[in-house]
């Protein structure tokens, strides 16, 4: 048995060369990941990835975070100053 071998483009595991696809990683030999990752694109994931509250903490900039709280503190005293007066 004269089984001819060669080594995934992706994951350079052993495979057969007759294999259509990897055993271990699943490549097909086809320069198609990006397509394959189009096709299992996720938009529900994708949202909340970049928009969720998970994530929301960790995207903020330290000076984003003190823009944010400087605006609150004038929204707040420009509608309080006028009670703190009386
Ligand atoms: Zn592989």
């Amino acid at each position: 048995m004269d089984e001819q071998k060669t080594h995934c483009m992706n994951c350079n595991s052993e495979v057969p060369a007759h294999a259509a696809a990897c055993r271990h990683c699943g490549y097909d030999g086809q320069e198609d990941l990006e397509d394959d990752w189009e096709d299992d694109f996720d938009y529900d994931a994708f949202v909340e990835d970049e928009f969720g509250d998970r994530q929301l903490s960790s995207r903020i900039r330290p000076w984003q975070q003190f823009l944010a709280l400087f605006l609150l503190l004038v929204f707040v005293l420009g509608f309080m100053w006028p009670f703190l007066l009386l």
